[in-house]
């Protein structure tokens, strides 16, 4: 299995990535922002028990963030692989990630980080914020998911370096032009893995 986690602050294009990975090489899109969304939506109970974090700039607690995402990977385990969107955003989600995966025996692969100036990413929120219709992309509510970011989210980098799993892309670069590098970083994985047949 191709498992990747798609790595980034809010605004730094991980979902428009996201999309394309998924087109290109069938993987399945996890990501526990778009389920929350759906949950609050249709007002499900869910929904109003997220929507308190989500609209306050806040994670949602850790039990409900792995119990959520747990579900949702269960029913494509046939799937050719999956891409990790907006999940983990802690290390509790991490180790909890890996150790599910490693049970079944297909762990992360990569962690492909997109990188964006703060700066940028403030406007590019704010400016997506009249048309995304979303209930958190306002001034001071974008100010603490960025903090939120930092402080809770960026630990990861360390924790996933450590693994050798990391790579760093630059996201200030135009869409079409990350999509070549997140390309080139998959493609170098997958044949660093293929196995060297034996010359007798
Ligand atoms: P963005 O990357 O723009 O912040 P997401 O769609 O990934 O957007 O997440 C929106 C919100 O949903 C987050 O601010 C957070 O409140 C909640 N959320 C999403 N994924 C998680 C997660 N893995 N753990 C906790 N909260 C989450």
């Amino acid at each position: 299995m191709l498992n990747i986690i798609i790595f980034g602050p809010p605004g730094s294009g991980k979902g428009t990535q996201s999309a394309r990975i998924v087109e290109k090489y069938k993987l399945k899109h996890l990501s526990t922002g778009d389920l929350f969304r759906e949950e609050m939506e249709n007002n499900t109970p869910l929904g109003r028990e997220v929507r308190k974090y989500i609209d306050t700039g806040h994670l949602v607690p850790d039990e409900i963030a792995l119990r959520e995402l747990y579900n949702r990977a269960s029913k494509h385990m046939d799937s050719p692989g999956f891409i990790f969107d907006g999940f983990p955003r802690t290390i509790v989600q991490a180790e909890a990630l890996d150790s599910m995966l490693e049970e079944r025996g297909i762990p992360i692969c990569l962690v492909i980080s997109v990188e964006v100036a703060e700066e940028e990413l403030f406007k590019r929120i704010m400016g997506r914020g009249e048309d995304s219709g979303r209930s958190d992309d306002n001034e001071k509510i974008v100010r603490r998911r960025l903090q939120v970011y930092k402080e809770q989210t960026m630990p990861l980098i360390s924790y996933y370096k450590e693994q050798g799993k990391f790579v760093a892309i630059n996201g200030m670069a135009p869409v079409d032009q990350v999509f070549a590098k997140i390309c080139h970083a998959i493609d170098t994985y997958r044949e660093s893995q293929k196995v060297i047949p034996v010359v007798e």
